[in-house]
């Protein structure tokens, strides 16, 4: 009895994050809603976390870190163990130094120096990130490095504008999209520096490869797949043709893809029909309708986590086309107000199940029954 109660007022006392680290048997994944940006949480059964990139920053610093701090709350969080910057681009990293100052960091992850100098990066790079990395562990990782997370096997698989030279377990098969592969312009951005990340949990797989851009996708995975097939895919570079070649996604045959597009950004036709038509996929969530996608490129309402402020009557149903080079576009569609996050609940058996969190609507696709590979 008494041992009982002290244990009772520890675990009161301690407050609801040893609660939840307690009764936590999945590995929870959460893809906030930063607006086109990137900001995904993960959280292990020991309550260990790993957060990619850190949404927009300027005046949507506050909106996008308040949204990742809602998210950490959710998953009983005290600390980040591991934050990783994808690339040096605003919608990755804006919101960092809001964030690191709500709830504490202990070590952080790039690709190394920025190689597109633009001044908000590089303002960001000598007078924010310098002092953050100064008080935490700080890694520059490359290809082939794990970062150590119990619980996880988490492997970087690109980073710097290299790509993993070598087989993942398993894996390793010619891949057979290599064929049919045309090279895009080369991409001199940040966005192909994308750190990018195979993560395993049991019988679990996700792959998230940040803004990695088209020809770098081959790279990785030509002529041999050397990643392998996924459970999840947290959709590159927001759903935008200049990634998502089927050398990647159609490879990976992943059984479920997540977008983390904006009102208009990303979802376009092009990435649409290759996401869409990807062999052995069971579903798409975008976290946004796109205009750039109009219903034509869109997956159904339930499978969509937010509205826009001043949410239209109807949703055009062609894709939005952009004025004219040269000419202004009128304004984005406002989504400032209430976010809504997907939550993924991973099981080590590789039973997983995805939320979304505005309307409820929640499908879970158990192990086992994962269309075969060929
Ligand atoms: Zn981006």
């Amino acid at each position: 009895m008494r041992a009982k109660t002290v244990v009772l007022l520890l675990t009161l006392t301690l407050g609801g994050a040893l609660l939840v680290a307690q009764a936590r048997k999945t590995l929870d994944i959460y893809i906030v809603d930063v607006e086109g940006g990137n900001a995904t949480l993960f959280v292990t059964p020991a309550g260990q976390s790993v957060l990619i990139d850190t949404g927009n920053g300027g005046a949507n610093a506050a909106r996008d870190a308040g949204r990742i701090l809602e998210a950490t709350r959710d998953a009983g969080l005290t600390q980040i163990d591991h934050l990783i910057t994808t690339h040096w681009h605003g919608d990755h990293f804006g919101a960092m130094a809001d964030v690191a100052k709500q709830i504490p960091v202990r070590a952080y992850y790039d690709h190394g120096p920025t190689v597109q100098p633009q001044p908000a990066s590089e303002e960001f790079l000598k007078n924010v990130y310098a002092g953050l990395i100064a008080q935490a562990k700080h890694t520059v990782v490359k290809p082939g490095d794990r970062i150590t997370v119990a619980g996880l096997d988490w492997r970087i698989v690109s980073s710097g504008g290299q790509v993993l030279q070598t087989n993942l377990p398993g894996a390793g098969r010619p891949n057979p999209y290599c064929a049919s592969f045309k090279p895009q312009d080369v991409d001199k951005t940040e966005n192909a520096q994308s750190v990018g990340s195979y993560i395993t949990f049991g019988k679990f797989r996700v792959v998230h490869m940040g803004d990695l851009t088209w020809n770098k996708e081959a790279e990785l995975m030509c002529p041999n797949n050397r990643l392998g097939t996924t459970d999840l895919l947290v959709v590159g570079h927001h759903g935008q043709p200049v990634s998502n070649s089927d050398v990647i996604v159609h490879a990976l045959r992943p059984r479920v893809s997540i977008i983390n597009n904006g009102t208009r950004k990303g979802g376009q036709p092009d990435a649409m029909k290759v996401i869409l038509n990807s062999p052995g996929l069971e579903d798409v969530y975008q976290i946004h309708f796109s205009l750039l996608g109009g219903q034509e490129y869109t997956v159904p309402g339930m499978f969509i986590a937010n509205t826009f402020d001043d949410q239209p009557e109807a949703m055009p149903i062609g894709a939005w086309t952009p004025p004219p080079q040269g000419t202004q576009a009128p304004p984005a569609p406002v989504h400032n107000g209430k976010a809504y996050w997907f939550k993924v609940s991973a099981q080590q058996d590789g039973t997983f199940t995805v939320t979304n969190t505005r309307n409820n609507f929640s499908k879970t696709y158990r192990a086992g029954q994962i269309t075969s590979s060929n």
